[in-house]
């Protein structure tokens, strides 16, 4: 017959640092509340599981470097009438398009939230116990080049496998030059149909010629990150300039302040 006195033993060798916390005071609350050795058990196991879940979201919120506060309830969708809200949670709440390793694209130009809709995505999928990792691509791409020059550029990838979704914020920004186009090109191919990109570009890809440096590589780097993608284009003027118009107006000053496609308004 198992000795009671064990217990917080037994439940610090299986790694149940909740239910070591909490099985004294929950007798008190299960005599209390009358409940039978199952509910008390299961009242138990739903404390481990809510304090892990927990723990592995704030784990995977500071491991992502995703900017903070840059989620869906801090979006403006009325600012950006062309984007519904509704397809912008899904790809948030339902993470199946990550399971397939499908991309997922933001174009537009700058200051039109972009970054904040990626990260708000991200912030969603972490939710759902989905490692992601936000980089500036050009300082993911130095790391990459330094990894190639020291001849670890295949562990540094691997080592990027870890996480199912890849934010590469601003692509358009990295230096048209053999080195940096070369490895930002391995990336892209390497995690084709294995793991997810976000990717933010002020560049769509029209443009994509004056990030590689030869066209067949263009061809074959737009030709993976489509192949299974979402593609979401911004065409307001940037929210910030907006924003500082909007302070102006009611500071009193002299100003304009326009959508795309909106006549004018004083
Ligand atoms: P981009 O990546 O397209 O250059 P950002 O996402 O960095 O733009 O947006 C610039 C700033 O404006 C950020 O602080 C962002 O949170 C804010 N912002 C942009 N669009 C919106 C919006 N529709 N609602 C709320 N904040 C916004
Ligand atoms: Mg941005």
């Amino acid at each position: 017959m198992a000795r009671s006195e064990t217990l917080p033993v037994l439940l610090k060798q299986l790694r149940l640092s909740t239910m070591a916390q909490l099985w004294e005071p929950f007798l008190t609350r299960a005599a209390e509340g009358r409940w039978d050795p199952a509910q008390y058990l299961a009242a138990l196991c739903e404390q481990e599981l809510n304090e892990r879940y927990s723990r592995r979201i704030a784990r995977f919120t500071k491991e992502s470097r995703l900017p903070l506060g840059k989620t869906l309830a801090t979006f403006d969708f009325s600012e950006t009438p062309e984007i519904r809200p509704e397809r912008v949670a899904a790809l948030a709440q339902n993470s199946d398009w990550v399971k397939r390793a499908e991309n997922l694209l933001f174009f537009g130009p700058s200051g039109v939230g972009k970054t904040h809709l990626a990260a708000a995505i991200a912030h969603g999928l972490i939710e759902q116990s989905i490692r992601v990792r936000h980089f500036t691509t050009t300082a993911l791409v130095q790391e990459m080049q330094q990894a190639r020059a020291d001849l670890q550029l295949e562990r540094c990838l691997a080592k990027l496998d870890k996480y199912a979704v890849l934010v590469l914020d601003d692509l358009g920004y990295v230096k048209k030059s053999e080195a940096e186009t070369h490895v930002l090109f391995e990336l892209i191919a390497h995690r084709y149909e294995t793991g997810s990109l976000i990717i933010t570009s002020n560049q769509s890809f029209g443009e994509w010629d004056k990030i590689f440096t030869d066209p067949s590589m263009t061809v074959a780097a737009i030709d993976r990150v489509v192949h299974h993608a979402t593609i979401i284009e911004i065409e307001a003027d940037s929210y910030r300039k907006r924003q500082a118009l909007a302070h102006n107006c009611k500071s009193g000053l002299n100003c304009i302040v326009r959508k795309q496609g909106e006549q004018e308004t004083k």
